[in-house]
């Protein structure tokens, strides 16, 4: 029989086993993890493809490199800011203007608006915009000093990835049991995961084997019913100094065909200087845009000016003018019933995410990233 002292001996021994084997089990965990996950690529620089990219760099090992590639060579997609060609300080924001949080959203997703507003990235919005009216009661409105693309840039660098800029991808295929991805000049890569974060349509018109990915899926019909709002959009930059006799910050327009939001930019974000100049950003209306959609931007321009000469007569020349179309704006009709992502391919992993997966706006990329992450956790857990 056992004394009492062998039995606590075996006991701790024992214990120091079972740390041991669980050690060795985490160990060939995270190995299999960095294995399964050696490269990940985030097709689109804007608000998703940042977010899913923080959350991926948090939970991956340091040894996983993130990539990320965008057509554009900015940073920001639909949050974009453009800045002056002759004063660099001056910006506007041309899509997304200002981040409006409902009291559920403020709550579930707290952790970035108090990490945003301690930053310095957002703050609230101290103007009135003149003519919004709240959907849901108790929405925080917030403002982002440094223009929107501040967001997305924050966690772009949070995540430290490899930046393609200039990548326009062409073609995701599956080689060798990886996702292969080709750009229009033939730059390619192999990786183990995929996320394309670029609005719906354009997902659509990729080629390689994601076509039949998507019919193999059954999820063609659902990714055609998605669809957007088209618009213009115009930025006026100011010399240092000039005066704009305008009462307000911002304000939604009811009164004319084309101009449906002006914003002084700079009075909107609070970032008035006397050093750098105003800003205007001027947005046509859906119907506007959508009925001139093939007119060249600076063609557009010159319309949309017009027009607001009607509602602001006597506006100074600004020193530059900048159009942009936005041929997919806003998330007109989401894919149904708002999934979060869409898996095309497990292993290797192909995700589809963006606001088309949930809706448009901040919360709503935030709520596809997320999604985003939980599937790949899951899929990769399921492969260990
Ligand atoms: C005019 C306008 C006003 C808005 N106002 C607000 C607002 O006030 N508040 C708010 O919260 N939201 C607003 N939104 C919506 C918000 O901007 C979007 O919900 C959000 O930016 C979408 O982010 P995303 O990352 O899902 O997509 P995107 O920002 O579209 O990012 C996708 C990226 O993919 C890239 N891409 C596309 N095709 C390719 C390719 N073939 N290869 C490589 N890269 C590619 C694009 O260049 C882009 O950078 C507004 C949007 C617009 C256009």
């Amino acid at each position: 029989m056992e004394s009492g002292a062998d039995v606590n001996l075996s006991l701790v021994e024992v214990k120091k086993n079972l740390y041991k084997f669980l050690s060795i089990l985490r160990k060939v965990g995270v190995v299999m993890l960095k294995t399964m996950l050696e490269k990940v690529l985030i097709i689109g620089t804007g608000m998703t493809g940042a977010s899913v990219a923080s959350l991926l760099r948090h939970d991956l090992s340091k040894a996983t490199a993130i990539s990320m590639w965008d057509k554009s060579k900015g940073i920001g997609g639909r949050m974009s800011t453009s800045r002056c060609n002759k004063d660099g300080r001056c910006t506007v924001d041309l899509g997304a203007q200002y981040i409006s949080a409902t009291p559920n959203f403020l709550q579930s997703h707290a952790n970035y608006y108090t990490e945003l507003t301690e930053k310095g990235v957002l703050r609230e919005l101290s103007t009135n915009i003149e003519g919004h009216q709240d959907k849901v009661a108790g929405t925080k409105h917030f403002v982002t000093p440094d223009g929107v693309s501040a967001i997305v840039k924050y966690y772009v660098n949070k995540a430290d990835p490899v930046l393609g800029k200039g990548y326009l991808v062409k073609d995701v295929s599956i080689a060798n049991d990886k996702v292969k991805v080709t750009t229009d000049e033939g730059h390619s890569e192999h990786f183990d995961a995929v996320v394309i974060t670029m609005p719906v349509a354009q997902i659509l018109q990729l080629q390689g084997d994601i076509a039949s990915l998507i019919d193999d899926k059954g999820v063609r019909p659902a990714l055609q019913s998605v669809s957007y709002s088209a618009r213009f959009a115009v930025g006026l930059f100011y010399e240092p100094g000039t005066k704009l006799d305008i009462p307000w910050s911002a304000k939604y327009v009811t009164d004319n065909q084309c101009i449906r939001y002006i914003s002084v930019d700079d009075r909107k974000r609070g970032k008035s200087s006397s050093d750098v100049g105003p800003s205007i950003c001027i947005h046509t209306s859906a119907p506007w845009g959508l009925k001139n959609i093939e007119m060249d931007k600076d063609k557009a321009a010159v319309e949309i000016l017009k027009h607001l000469q009607t509602l602001l007569p006597g506006l100074p020349d600004p020193v530059e003018v900048k159009g942009h179309k936005w041929r997919y704006s806003q998330v007109h009709k989401a894919y149904p019933d708002s999934p979060g992502c869409v898996v095309l391919s497990e292993t290797p992993a192909i995700i589809l995410a963006g606001d088309a997966f949930t809706h448009s706006n901040f919360d709503g990329c935030v709520d596809s990233a997320i999604s985003v992450q939980q599937t790949l956790a899951k899929l990769v857990k399921s492969k260990v």
